[in-house]
């Protein structure tokens, strides 16, 4: 009998009804972000953790690929079965326990990131990590992914909250990472490199995240600068003022005009379309009076125009221009890739020139905007995947962007992680000892390369698959 098929009896056997293997289940499995399509054999929904490790066993003895999966929002292909296998889906892991002594939370993977940060906050905590999607996302995909957000200038990845790691080697072994400690210096930090491995080393099955005090006062500013020099000098400036904002969010004029055109009205009545900065700051009223005066000032004397909001609702205003800037753009091409590259900060300036030099080389509609405290810029290229020329010169232009991050010292994914999306570029990133290092760990504790396969390492190029067109369940909620 083939071994993919006592392998699927032997899972059934084991896990009974977790299994699923109905066409339609899988299907929705079979995609993530990406919309690059797998095959999966089997979908495994687990409810304990030690079914992870039961999979894991038997994947390894018939050597069945396994990819774990949160809520599959991932934009690189990470979480999708590429290569055939079982999907191992640890959303129904969603326990969330809050020790507001230790001021600590403990969660399974499947916790949704938006719901960890609404509890916490009923015992006046904060847990930072804010991506764009974790209304939906899990904290497990966090961790894989080493998720970051808008207020990573201020607080941090998801790295920094990760006290302790539980989870099972490819082999099925139970390991724990770490300790519910704020110090560990014992032994090699097996931890660090699980988060953002991409569920390539191990499968995670409860995290341990280190809460904050919440933060309950804020105040928002969006500027137009005349330029896109002003506009990113933000960041240096606010930080010789001695402010740390929460949140310094950049879009660039091409950004602006296409949220213009889409909304129909101007962001500021009678200004051009221009750089804008989203800033936000955070605190105790004290501290964000003075804060907020020093930011006008500077406002004032370095912008061409500025809104204050110091409520909630007004915020709520200014934030829609950064979160439509995404949308709109989605309406002027049936496909838009989503870079996450990330520069030193003195270099964001160049990198958006060299962003505006491809859009008149090449023709192509690209916006940039994204976290420029972090030099972590989101560049969008929007084509018309069934127009092979078009196709083939946003293909040309993000090659040439890509060679020209890791010549500034930046890095091909700074938040979204390699997946199958950034594979075509990643062994550039890397001497051959850094690669060969990498490639031997993965060998050595996924000895049968059973978790993941496909992802980081081989090449694989996206733009020349053709895309069906699938609507994935968080795609129906707002980001
Ligand atoms: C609208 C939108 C906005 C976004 N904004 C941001 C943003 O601001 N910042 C950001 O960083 N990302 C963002 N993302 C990308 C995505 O949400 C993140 O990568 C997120 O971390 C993925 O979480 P998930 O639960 O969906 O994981 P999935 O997509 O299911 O999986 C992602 C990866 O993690 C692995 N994985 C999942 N769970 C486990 C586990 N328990 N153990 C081991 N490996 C596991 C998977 O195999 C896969 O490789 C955005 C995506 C969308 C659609």
């Amino acid at each position: 009998m083939d071994s993919c098929i006592r392998a699927l009896d032997a899972l059934k056997q084991k896990l009974g009804d977790c299994v699923h293997t109905q066409d339609d289940e899988l299907y929705g499995v079979s995609y993530d972000g990406l919309k690059v399509r797998g095959s999966p054999e089997a979908l495994i929904k687990v409810h304990q953790t030690k079914e992870v490790g039961d999979v894991l066993k038997l994947a390894n003895e018939f050597r069945i690929p396994v990819t774990c999966r949160g809520a599959g929002s991932s934009l690189t292909g990470g979480a999708t079965p590429f290569q055939g296998g079982w999907v191992l889906d640890l959303s129904k892991l969603s326990s969330i326990d809050i020790h507001p002594a230790n001021m600590l939370a403990r969660c399974g993977p499947g916790a949704v990131v938006g719901d960890l940060q609404k509890k916490v906050a009923k015992h006046g905590l904060f847990y930072p990590p804010d991506p764009s999607s974790k209304n939906f996302c899990t904290i497990g995909g966090n961790v894989a992914c080493n998720a970051g957000g808008l207020r990573c200038v201020k607080y941090g990845v998801t790295r920094d909250y990760v006290l302790s790691l539980s989870g099972y080697l490819p082999t099925g072994e139970f390991v724990r990472w770490g300790r519910d400690t704020r110090k560990f210096a014992t032994g090699y930090n097996l931890r660090d490199l699980w988060i953002g491995s991409e569920g390539t080393l191990g499968v995670v099955t409860e995290i341990t995240v280190r809460l904050i005090l919440a933060v309950p006062n804020r105040v928002t500013f969006l500027g137009a600068f005349s330029d896109d020099q002003a506009a990113l000098n933000a960041p240096l400036a606010l930080s010789k003022l001695g402010i740390r904002p929460s949140i310094i969010e950049y879009m660039d004029q091409w950004t602006i005009d296409c949220l213009q055109k889409y909304i129909g009205e101007e962001v500021f009545t009678g200004v051009e379309p221009k750089p804008m900065v989203l800033i936000e700051l955070d605190g105790s009223k004290e501290s964000l009076t003075q804060d907020a005066i020093l930011v006008e000032q500077w406002l004032k004397s370095d912008s061409m125009n500025y809104k204050r909001a110091d409520d909630d609702g007004e915020s709520e205003k200014l934030w829609e221009v950064r979160r439509q800037g995404s949308s709109s753009m989605k309406k002027l091409a049936t496909t838009k890739l989503n870079e996450d590259i990330v520069v030193p900060l003195d270099r964001q300036i160049e990198l958006v020139q060299f962003v505006d030099f491809l859009r008149r080389d090449f023709e192509l509609k690209i916006g940039v905007f994204g976290h420029c405290g972090d030099g972590n810029l989101h560049v969008n290229f929007m084509y018309d995947e069934e127009n092979e020329q078009e196709t083939a010169k946003a293909v040309q232009a993000l090659h040439q962007l890509m060679k020209k991050v890791i010549a500034f010292g930046g890095a091909i994914s700074g938040e979204h992680g390699v997946g199958l999306a950034k594979t075509p570029f990643v062994r550039d990133q890397f001497n051959d000892a850094e690669w060969n290092a990498m490639l031997a760990i993965k060998k050595a504790l996924d000895p049968k390369g059973i978790l993941n396969p496909g992802k980081i390492f081989d090449v694989f190029k996206p733009w020349d698959q053709k895309k069906e067109k699938v609507v994935l369940s968080w795609e129906r909620t707002d980001p």
